[in-house]
């Protein structure tokens, strides 16, 4: 097998596959009295679930390693025969596999009952695999956990042993690698230990609490999120958290969104609230709050929204997916012939954040439309559908996006562009979405005076530009493994004093960096200036100044750059200017 081949996704999911093959035939051979049950490829390798006495332990893993590597030497060709049921079920009872025989009694009659032999094992299954176990040149088995069979609680538990195979050692050693640097970046794991977060068993999952150092950063965004909003002529809304039900009977949430939502009591309440899940039908009573002429479009709001979805609990993950967020929102209201500017407008801004964040190399561009054969999910008919998808390609094509298109992704009011990110374990999130909504305006009677006096519905455009600020958070901690750009630290220099005889200096000079809007601070505890090093180290602060009695003497301080190692010594006025233009410049 060619890399090329094994980087098509089937190509691995075969690779993969045959490798839990070799797994289960070296269990056979060090256990002969372990029960087979299934083994296939998955997304990040394959596994194989055993019924066994008890639960391997790392070293019997270790010796299945050493058994399959003997394996791959075998020079054993991978052989597929079929049986009529009732051979294959005699061959099953002669092996004694009862989950096997289980599962030749879910394979409907007249499909074709396969095996696959490679050596002394036989295993039942539908294929596909590769010619030769000796394919399979680089593996690892990567752990064992208990699973149910068939998944219910009901059912035995067995041992599934997990693992990872490639063709070549350098694809294993690098995939491994990856791995582990992926497992020290995990936001979840490097955000608390940071102290940027933390959950609370008793406050409820997907409900973090933002510590002085997430809550600092995450007030910088939305500084610079606003600030950058207001240039672009952007006006700030502020709305309620919660509304009655007939507020989102208007705007279709209750029909088709109400799962999704924390509702305040009992649904058929007649003035039931609930907390909102988006902040569009909210943002529009602004405009609904007098008549409105074409010369007043294009109008746009912003609004740095706290919404809630009452996401299932197994979907919570860190700051990627929560029941309660930060959105940077806002709703634009344009003219048919404003609608491609307006768009265009939006896509810039949200390009700009992502590129200011240094997060701009690792997106994709999604075009989410409806399903055609789930309409009932959808507001508005076929023909509209049909119509705003086109117009919405037309504009994204006229930008030159490079975009794929996913059926089933729209909101249930509209279609979307949806900017993709991948996590640092590789699982895609939207960070930021465009809509072009053609519903909902009607829904809510929005209307303006056109030139020639009719009245019109306008386009409304959803739009975010920087996302859920606590994504965003999550995305740079694992971006920079928690080392933020100076700009975005939430601590950007440290004074360290060698003793007690530099302390007013130290205070003097974080007061001045503090008057000039620098995040500065002073450890003034009574330790060694090794230990204050290694520890504003570990707390990734961009810059330490060391201050002795030289220093204080020569109005110096002895710089430690993050990213430049060791500066030396240098004065303080010339640190602090060159330190406020980095800043300013908003440097990655
Ligand atoms: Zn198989
Ligand atoms: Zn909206």
């Amino acid at each position: 097998m060619s890399k090329i081949d094994f980087d098509l996704p089937e190509a691995k999911k075969t690779f993969w596959h045959t490798s839990s093959h070799i797994l289960a035939q070296a269990v056979k051979r060090l256990y002969p009295e372990a029960k087979l049950a299934i083994g296939p490829a998955i997304d990040s390798g394959f596994y194989y679930d055993f019924d066994l006495e008890k639960p391997f332990s790392p070293e019997d893993l270790e010796a299945i390693e050493k058994e399959m590597a003997k394996i791959t030497k075998e020079n054993l060709k991978l052989r597929r025969f079929t049986l009529p049921r009732d051979e294959a079920q005699k061959l099953m009872q002669e092996k004694n596999e009862p989950y096997k025989l289980e599962l030749i009694g879910d394979i409907a009659e007249g499909e074709e009952i396969s095996f696959y032999e490679q050596g002394e094992f036989v295993d039942l299954c539908a294929g596909p695999h590769l010619d030769y176990a000796s394919s399979v040149k680089a593996f690892k088995l990567t752990g064992a956990t208990g699973a149910y069979w068939r998944g219910s609680e009901k059912n035995k538990m067995l041992t599934r042993v997990y693992g990872i195979s490639y063709p070549d050692r350098a694809s294993l050693e690098k995939h491994l690698a990856d791995l582990e640097e992926a497992k020290k970046r995990d936001h979840n794991k490097l955000g608390r230990e940071l102290e940027y977060f933390t959950t609370v068993d008793y406050i409820g999952q997907g409900l973090p609490i933002m510590m002085p150092k997430g809550a600092k950063v995450l007030q910088i965004l939305q500084r610079f999120v606003e600030d950058e909003e207001e240039k672009r002529g952007y006006m700030l809304t502020k709305t309620p958290f919660m509304a009655k039900n007939d507020l989102y009977r208007i705007s279709g949430h209750w029909d088709h969104y109400r799962d999704g939502m924390f509702i305040l009591g009992d649904e058929k309440d007649e003035d039931v609230l609930a907390l909102r899940p988006m902040t569009c039908p909210f943002q529009f009573q602004v405009y609904l709050s007098k008549m409105r002429s074409y010369r007043d479009l294009p109008m746009r709001f912003n609004e740095t929204a706290y919404l809630f979805r009452n996401e299932a609990s197994g979907e919570m993950h860190g700051l990627i997916r929560m029941r309660q967020f930060t959105l940077s929102e806002g709703h634009i209201a344009c003219r048919a012939d404003q609608l491609e500017a307006e768009f265009a407008g939006c896509l810039d801004l949200a390009k700009f954040m992502l590129k200011t964040l240094g997060l701009d190399g690792e997106v994709s561009y999604r075009f989410s439309k409806w399903d055609e054969n789930n309409k009932e999910k959808y507001i508005g008919s076929a023909e509209e559908w049909e119509r705003v998808q086109g117009k919405m390609r037309g504009i994204l094509d006229g930008l030159s996006i490079d975009y794929y298109e996913a059926d089933g992704e729209a909101a249930f009011y509209g279609p979307k562009l949806d900017i993709q990110i991948k996590n640092v374990h590789g699982k895609e999130d939207t960070l930021i979405t465009l809509q072009i909504d053609f519903q909902l305006a009607s829904r809510f009677g929005m209307e303006y005076v056109d030139s020639d006096g009719s009245k019109k519905h306008p386009y409304v455009i959803h739009r975010s530009s920087i996302g859920c600020y606590e994504r965003t958070l999550a995305l740079l901690i694992e971006k920079y493994a928690g080392a933020l750009p100076a700009w975005l630290s939430p601590t950007q220099v440290k004074i360290l004093p060698i003793g007690s005889a530099q302390h007013d200096y130290a205070y003097a000079l974080r007061d001045k960096m503090q008057s000039l809007g620098i995040r500065a601070e002073t450890d003034d505890r009574n330790e060694k200036i090794g230990y204050k090093i290694r520890e504003a180290q570990t707390d990734k602060v961009p810059y330490m100044l060391v201050v002795g009695d030289k220093e204080v003497e020569a109005g110096t301080v002895s710089v430690r750059s993050r990213k430049k190692g060791e500066l030396g010594a240098v004065n303080s006025g010339d640190f602090i200017k060159e330190l406020l233009i980095e800043i300013h410049s908003k440097q990655i």
